[in-house]
């Protein structure tokens, strides 16, 4: 139950209710907030559990029912955004009416911190693995039919796969497909896929794992995790990335977003650091975007490059930093971006500080 303390603390408690035709159930959950998006409630139908985690803020409030009656396999979900409410249509197999919608389980009915609320995971299916770079692939998997769930900006989620009898969970960032939106596949339904790109080491214990997966076989994939806000591109108009290898992945999501959903946006800017040329990912599309968006740049930055190379070279540093983040004016509104290895976001973070930019202006990627 929602306890009257957890409901002082954070946003008032969100209440639910059910209603039904011949054919069709709809649960109504009202939030009682009125940022609720599509993005905030993930809903799965799994065994015997009816689920419908919602993100109010920094908690999560559950709907968990062994339902009294068979449903199909698909259901919808709608959002009234400007009263905060959210209906889950499910359609009935039988046109029987419905006593009661069914029984509670654990937790349900409960509104708890979302830190509190432990990680759930569905199976998903490999679709398609394509080489980007010498060692980094492409993934493409898809959510269950039973499952609702879309993956914020700037979030991740947790991969989980059995690796001689231990379960191992890493996590992962969720990009889209492609930067440039000619090269996008028709809009599927209910964003049925799920895309990463991700790298193989070798002697890792995952990746090579994962590398070994056939199409068709499964991974468990967890509900999103992670503290960006979108609130943070508000009025933005310089916005700066600095990611390095495989850190590149949640400015994929960023970059689509910003160039598209921000009118003040004046300047996007992002510094991509490698080792060598082979490991850029997707330079090609990059380029083409940089080509295409004029509010775009992209700079790449070499650690270990051929003699030939003739861009910039070295890793994270304070000339490379205060030449790049040049704002497009004075009291331009900035937001600066940053993911990589530890040793870099760290260096980063301290080189920005050095840089008099202030905490609300930088946003570091970590788990
Ligand atoms: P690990 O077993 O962790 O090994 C990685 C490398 O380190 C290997 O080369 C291994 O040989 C070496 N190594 C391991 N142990 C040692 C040791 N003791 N001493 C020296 N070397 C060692 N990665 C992506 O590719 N794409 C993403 O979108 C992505 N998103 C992420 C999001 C978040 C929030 C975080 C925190 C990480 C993300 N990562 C991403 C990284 C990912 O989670 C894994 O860390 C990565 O895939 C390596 O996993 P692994 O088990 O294969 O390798
Ligand atoms: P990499 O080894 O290919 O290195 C890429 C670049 O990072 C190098 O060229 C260098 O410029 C810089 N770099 C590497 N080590 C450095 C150090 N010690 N000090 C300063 N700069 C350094 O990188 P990779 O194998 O692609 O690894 C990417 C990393 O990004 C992984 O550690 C991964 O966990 C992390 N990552 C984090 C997130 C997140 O959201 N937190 C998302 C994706 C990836």
């Amino acid at each position: 139950q929602v306890t009257d303390a957890l409901a002082k603390e954070g946003p008032s408690s969100p209440s639910y209710d059910w209603f039904q035709t011949d054919s069709l159930v709809t649960i109504v959950i009202y939030t009682k907030q009125k940022d609720i998006t599509l993005d905030s409630v993930i809903v799965d139908h799994q065994d015997d559990s009816f689920r419908a985690e919602t993100i109010i803020k920094d908690y999560s409030y559950l709907i968990d029912i062994e339902l009294s009656h068979e449903i199909q396999e698909d259901f919808s979900v709608r959002i009234v955004e400007n009263v905060g409410k959210i209906e889950i249509v499910l359609k009935k197999k039988e046109n029987t009416s419905w006593k009661c919608l069914g029984h509670p389980l654990e937790n349900h009915n409960s509104l708890i911190p979302k830190k509190d609320a432990g990680l759930y995971y569905r199976q998903c299916q490999l679709i398609s693995k394509e080489d980007v770079t010498h060692d980094t692939r492409l993934f493409c998997f898809m959510l269950p039919p039973s499952t609702y769930l879309q993956v914020p900006i700037g979030q991740h989620v947790y991969l989980k796969l059995t690796i001689t009898d231990t379960e191992i969970v890493k996590p992962y960032t969720p990009i889209s497909d492609s930067l440039l939106s000619e090269f996008k596949e028709p809009v599927l339904p209910n964003n049925k896929y799920i895309y990463f790109l991700i790298k193989i080491y070798p002697a890792g214990l995952f990746t090579p794992e994962l590398d070994h997966l056939q199409i068709g076989d499964f991974v468990f994939i967890s509900n999103p995790e992670g503290n960006f806000k979108i609130s943070q591109f508000q009025e933005l108009e310089d916005l700066f990335l600095l990611a390095a290898g495989t850190g590149f992945t949640p400015m994929v999501k960023i970059l689509n977003y910003a160039l598209t959903n921000i009118p003040s946006l004046r300047k996007v800017k992002l510094m991509f650091f490698n080792k060598t040329e082979d490991d850029i990912i997707w330079r090609s599309q990059l380029e083409k975007l940089a080509f295409k968006d004029k509010r775009f740049d992209v700079e790449f930055v070499l650690s270990a490059p051929i003699s030939e190379w003739n861009g910039k070279q070295g890793h994270i540093s304070p000339a490379l930093l205060s030449e790049f983040l040049k704002r497009s004016s004075d009291k331009s509104k900035v937001l600066i971006c940053i993911c990589g290895p530890m040793p870099f976001t760290e260096q980063g973070i301290k080189l920005l500080h050095d840089l008099n930019f202030s905490k609300d202006e930088m946003h570091s990627f970590t788990a």
